[in-house]
């Protein structure tokens, strides 16, 4: 089911003058914002400063890096003039900040008490995507946070990966967004990294890559000449490794995994609109009701609460917000206000509650946010585990391509590999013995898809 064009034109607009960049609007934003804090607060917290760097990086420092470069030379955009001169020296608009970053890493690490250091910004990136883009999941400027760390040696790399695979995952969890980690394969790793881990959720069958970490080891410290000195006063390199998720493919996965017939639904924390309190009036008994409604909305000030008091009937209200992801409706009517009570109904289950005024608290609200959130996870995980196949054969694995992600077997042979990559993508391998599925000799596990 699509969403509404109504309904994201309230995310975005995706009709500015230069295509493929994106004009993000106040619903878009109040999520990316609750993505942004979440992540922001616990990579402070594991030793990361936050740090903004220049959007413009110097022809060479963006080619230092040979891999680097290769895997990046078609999608820079560079910026040759300024004013009436042109420049000597091309400038990038940053399509990722290894280059800028480990160029003052270099400067900043001189000794092991230096280490680890960690860095991350929150800021736009820019690629000129030549494949057709599309609304927060392919465009030529994108807002994400990347994460950049230098360590002494390889494991407290490698425990740093772990590390944020875990911070990454607790993201995940409060977007009740399922997905699995892949290792990708040499030919598809980031240009420069000894290996790629890539974070991919299911939307529609097909895969979308949401985050990603990469362990670079020595390659950038070699190329950037960063090194430091250790306790025998020995100079050695660094180990670095970097990671970034897109704010725009979360909130994408978000719009497009929990929704439903009704329209979009949310975990709470993320709803632009968490709370709708909808009066329902009688003949004559208007102010009063208005003026109960008032003060439940006065009460319930700590969420995002919006007391619709427009002409629209209360059925055509319950319509709107629903489609719109409000997650809790609060209706009071006359009898309610008699009663002290009002009823309170889950946009997830639509299930009807009332609730006696007194009772309805922060932490009752907070309770039922909560509930809404496992439900949401427990439904997004059912169908993201009924969209993983096994295929034994070619047919087989043909007939599940754009319907999610297929476990197969495949050889280290180019010519299966092109076969397969016809038709779908390879997102990772497994040291793990299977029969090849083209060729029928030994190869290993390998998971494929049809990837955004
Ligand atoms: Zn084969």
């Amino acid at each position: 089911m699509e969403i509404d064009d109504e309904i994201l034109t309230e995310f975005y607009d995706n009709r500015y003058a230069v295509q493929g960049m994106l004009i993000y609007k106040k619903n878009a934003l109040l999520v990316v914002r609750e993505i942004q804090k979440i992540l922001e607060e616990k990579l402070e917290k594991a030793g990361h400063e936050p740090v903004l760097f220049p959007v413009l990086i110097p022809e060479d420092i963006l080619k230092k890096e040979s891999e680097h470069i290769k895997g990046f030379e078609t999608e820079v955009f560079w910026v040759t003039e300024a004013g009436n001169n042109k420049l000597d020296k091309k400038l990038a608009l940053r399509p990722t900040s290894e280059t800028p970053i480990y160029t003052m890493f270099s400067l900043w690490i001189r000794s092991h008490r230096d280490l680890p250091m960690k860095v991350h910004q929150t800021c736009a990136v820019y690629r000129y995507e030549t494949k057709q883009t599309r609304p927060l999941i392919r465009g030529r400027e994108f807002l994400w946070n990347e994460g950049h760390s230098a360590f002494k040696n390889s494991e407290d790399a490698e425990k740093n990966v772990e590390d944020i695979i875990k911070i990454y995952g607790d993201l995940l969890n409060e977007l009740c967004i399922p997905y699995r980690i892949h290792r990708r394969p040499e030919w598809d790793k980031f240009p420069g990294a000894s290996y790629t881990l890539a974070y991919d959720t299911i939307i529609d069958g097909k895969i979308l890559q949401i985050a990603t970490i990469h362990n670079l080891s020595e390659k950038f410290s070699e190329a950037f000449d960063i090194k430091y000195e250790d306790e025998e006063g020995n100079h050695k390199f660094v180990h670095l490794t970097c990671y970034g998720p897109s704010f725009g493919r979360l909130l994408a996965s978000v719009l497009n995994i929990h929704k439903d017939d009704a329209g979009l639904k949310f975990p709470a924390k993320f709803a632009p609109v968490q709370i709708v309190i909808v009066p329902i009036f009688a003949k004559g008994n208007k102010e009063g009701v208005i003026d109960y409604c008032r003060k439940i909305k006065e009460k319930s000030d700590k969420f995002r609460v919006v007391l619709d008091e427009s002409d629209k009937t209360p059925g055509e209200k319950f319509y709107y917000w629903e489609k719109r992801g409000a997650m809790l409706r609060i209706e009071a009517g006359p009898r309610d206000l008699e009663n002290n009570e009002v009823v309170v109904v889950r946009r997830d289950t639509k299930k009807k509650e009332k609730i006696k005024i007194a009772e309805l608290t922060d932490e009752k609200i907070a309770e039922i946010f909560k509930d809404i959130d496992k439900n949401l996870r427990e439904s997004a995980d059912r169908k993201f585990n009924g969209a993983i196949f096994k295929a034994n054969t070619i047919e087989e694995a043909k007939a599940q391509i754009g319907k999610g992600i297929i476990e197969i077997g495949l050889c280290k042979d180019e010519k299966c590999k092109n076969e397969i990559e016809t038709y779908a993508s390879v997102l990772g391998t497994e040291e793990k013995k299977e029969k090849c599925i083209v060729c029928g000799k030994e190869g290993k596990v390998a998971y494929i898809g049809k990837t955004y």
